[in-house]
Parts: C-alpha cells; structure tokens; sequence
C-alpha cells in the first residue's frame, strides 16, 4: 500500500458512504474481501487464533478485530477506534411542506454544523429504510438517491443588505429543502417517493414504515490544491480515520490481536445502542475472556488509539492556536492533550506513540486548545470510561471541520497509516506502573 493507493481508496470510500449505513456495509465488504468473517452478536462465537472477523450493530457502528496467534489474555488487544457519523440535515418524519407551489422536506440538524455552507449545493438523500414486502414482512434497506434530488437556495443580497455582517440562520425557517414544483392535484408524499426509489432498486416494498434519511452534497471527493496537496470532501471528519484504521488493521502481520471499533452517534454524544458509550464494545471484549477476572487482565493490557481529526493551523485565522500547539497540515499525526480530560490522551499513551512515529520516521504533532477557549471532546475519554483501557486521541490535522466540504492534507492519510498500523504490530505495551 502506498500513498496515492491509500489516498484513492480513501476518495472512493468517501464518496460511497453518504451516511453511517453505507459506511458500515462498504466496510464490511472489504473486510470481507480481505479474509474477515462475519460475526452476529445473537450468535454463540468460538474465536480461533489467526482468524479474522467483524460484526456490526444498527448498521451503522462496526468492530473487527485480529485475533492474533497468541490470545488476547497474554497480551491484551491493540484497539482502534474512529465514529461512522457526520453533521448534517435529517429528514423529519413527517417531512412534507408544500408553500408557493414548490415540494419541500422538513430537516433537522444532526450534530453541531456549520450551517451556511449547506446553501446552494447540488444535495441528495441517503440513509435507511425499514418497510413492509410484497409478502407482508417487515425488511430494513440502505436507499441512496445518488444524484442531485434537492437543494436549499440562499436569499439573494438585494433581499438582505446584513447578509455578510453576521447572519443566523434558522434551520426551522429557512433550510427546509427545495425538490420540486408541486401539481396541485397530486401533491407529493416523501413515503411515497421513498417506496418508488426502493422498487426501482430492486426491493420488493408494498409500504415504508419509517426511515433516516440524510441529505448529502454530491460533489465527489476530490485531491485540490496547486500540486494536488490537498484532500477535499465532505465527512472527513470521521470517515478518513475509519478507513485508514480499517487497512492498518487490513495490513498488520496479525500476531498480536488488533481490533478497529467505529461507531455512530459521536457527534451527538455517542449514547446510544450504537454509541461508542454503549455496550457494544465491552461486549466484544467479553466474548475474549471466559471470566470477568480476564476481562479485567485483557483491559490492563490493553490501549486504544481514538482516532478523530484536529483543527490545523489556519492561516487566516492564527490567533485560534495557541502559538506553541498550532498543528499544520500535511506535517503528520497530531496528538491531543487536555488537562480536562476532554481527551484521553496522558503523558504514558502519548509518549508511546511518539515512540512509534519515531521508529517509523513519521513525523508528530500536538495540540492543546488555547486556555481561553472551550475544547471539543470525541469518543477516547468515552471508550476509556466505559472499558477501563487507556486511550490516546490523535487525528490528522483538517480546517473546516463540521462543513458540507472539509479539507485535509494529502499526505497526512499515509502517515496515520503508518502509525496505526505500526500500533496494531506492537507485541508488548510497556510496563505500566512505576509506583
Ligand atoms: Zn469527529
């Protein structure tokens, strides 16, 4: 695997998950494709050394795992963890406005966005679908309008002089999405519309029940920048950390166990059945051990990486860093630190993964949020309370987090590769007390 490999793998992957679901299911096909077995949580698991395996829940969160030549109760797990979902609009339930003889759907915002960039984008809708059949049962689908069905038109200048000067934006009043004109006679109905795009997929549905449903900016990922430097897209954040965590648990020899956990929900809080603050981790974790006294030898043993982009450093905008914390992009990993606990990371996981950049010639960088500000927070200080196994967050460095269209560096994607995949072969953490 090389860079430009992994970059194009990235594009592709992008662009063919518009939502968590997809991304669960492109991922569990190129575990897949890769010797992974598929494992479901109702079943009874008999783990074998070598083998390799994935199980998802909701559809939208997923681990796989390495189980290693050895078992995990001599060396503990090398664990990855990453979130499937990204800010964006969702369709209401009961999504139907008809105002001036134009189609609209009711949205709402899913996870903290930034709101202005969703104006006059070529929009689409993706998501899950649970109807009844043909034969009176009731089925889940993955439903993607894959081209440009809607849109959500700006107010022109000359309608409002203060647009530049600090305007909000009310997603109740002015983001219900724009589909169509509407005949007055036969008025749309978004279950409607729903059922015909699953026919026409091929799922025999007499009636949808009820749905998530996002809206998605078709413009394709793409390499920008003057010599290609630059990677743009929408939901960098967090789909480049599950990919490239995905082919450094692909790529690693396998002798120790490795696992990669990415679940939904983690711009909303991550609680929830797929969260990364619900069960489904420990879970896993149990089906390794016979007893709760090796759960707890696992889990002392082992360390997890929570993968989740940074802010880089912007050039217009230097004075949100601190001078000596301003990560660059394509400069490598950034480590994040916060004496808050808003990230998991001590002194004792960052130093390990400096000490792995090292060996592997990869070059490292850290951030603190300045002291005047507030600092976000991902799923490392989540997983590590709900598991009790120590955590180091990291991320490459990206601008525009949270923007129908983000960027990051070229190069960074190899690096992290590198990294984790470094991390997924370390046969023994080092001792960890010196009390
Ligand atoms: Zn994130």
């Amino acid at each position: 695997m090389n860079q430009s490999q992994l970059n194009q793998g990235l594009l592709d992957f992008l662009k063919a998950c518009p939502t968590p679901f997809h991304a669960v299911k492109t991922m569990a096909k190129q575990l897949l494709s890769h010797g992974f077995v598929r494992l479901y949580e109702k079943d009874e698991w008999n783990l074998q050394p070598g083998q390799r395996y994935f199980v998802t829940r909701n559809d939208s969160s997923i681990i796989a795992f390495d189980y290693g030549q050895g078992e995990p109760l001599s060396s503990g797990v090398r664990m990855l963890g990453a979130h499937t979902d990204s800010p964006c609009l969702k369709v209401k339930p009961q999504p139907d406005i008809n105002k001036q003889g134009f189609y609209q759907l009711g949205v709402e915002k899913y996870g903290g966005m930034l709101l202005n960039p969703w104006f006059d984008r070529d929009l689409s809708m993706a998501g899950r679908v649970t109807y009844v059949n043909t034969a009176g049962e009731v089925c889940n689908a993955l439903i993607d309008f894959e081209r440009a069905v809607a849109t959500v038109p700006s107010l022109a200048i000359h309608l409002d002089r203060k647009a530049n000067d600090g305007r909000t934006v009310n997603v109740q009043t002015d983001m219900p999405i724009v589909l169509s004109m509407q005949e007055a006679d036969t008025p749309e109905n978004f279950r409607q519309l729903l059922l015909t795009q699953l026919t026409e997929q091929g799922d025999a549905a007499r009636q949808v029940l009820d749905y998530e449903i996002y809206c998605y900016d078709t413009q394709p990922p793409a390499l920008i920048g003057l010599k290609h430097e630059f990677i743009a897209s929408a939901r960098l954040d967090n789909l480049l950390s599950c990919y490239v965590g995905m082919q450094a648990l692909i790529d690693a020899d396998g002798k120790v166990p490795a696992l990669l956990i990415c679940t939904d929900h983690e711009e909303v809080g991550s609680a929830s059945v797929a969260g990364a603050q619900g069960t489904f981790l420990n879970a896993v974790l149990a089906r390794f051990c016979n007893t709760n006294t090796q759960l707890s030898q696992v889990t002392a043993q082992s360390m997890m990486i929570s993968v989740d982009n940074a802010h880089g450093i912007h050039p217009n905008f230097t004075d949100k860093h601190d001078n000596n914390h301003g990560p660059l992009i394509n400069k490598g990993p950034v480590i994040k630190i916060n004496a808050n606990q808003r990230y998991a990371s001590n002194s004792e996981t960052s130093a390990l993964f400096r000490h792995l950049c090292e060996q592997q010639d990869i070059p490292v960088q850290s951030f603190v949020v300045r002291s005047d500000m507030g600092c976000g927070s991902t799923i490392g200080p989540i997983a590590a309370t709900e598991t009790g196994v120590k955590t180091l967050d990291i991320g490459v460095p990206s601008f525009a987090m949270h923007s129908i269209r983000e960027m990051a560096g070229a190069d960074d994607p190899f690096y992290l590769y590198g990294a984790l995949k470094a991390f997924c072969e370390l046969q023994q953490l080092p001792e960890s007390s010196c009390v």
